[in-house]
């Protein structure tokens, strides 16, 4: 997987390394983002022909556990 291009931030919860999970068997591919320590898991973002589904979990991922200290 491109991880580069969407890069994450640590987890808010445990600082432990977030990863992207897919489900490409299902009718509607999407994905979502979860701690691969603690399991703190994002909203699941399905894919379209408009949006990129890492883009968009991605940004919520890092804007939401870390919008209360952006500089
Ligand atoms: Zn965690």
């Amino acid at each position: 997987m491109e991880k580069e291009k969407f890069p994450l931030k640590c987890c808010p919860l445990c600082g432990c390394e977030a990863e992207f999970m897919f489900d490409e068997d299902s009718k509607l591919p999407y994905t979502y983002i979860v701690c691969t320590d603690c399991g703190l898991q994002s909203p699941i973002f399905q894919a379209d022909v408009d949006t990129c589904a890492m883009q968009e979990a991605a940004g919520f991922w890092n804007r939401r556990f870390y919008e209360s200290e952006e500089k």
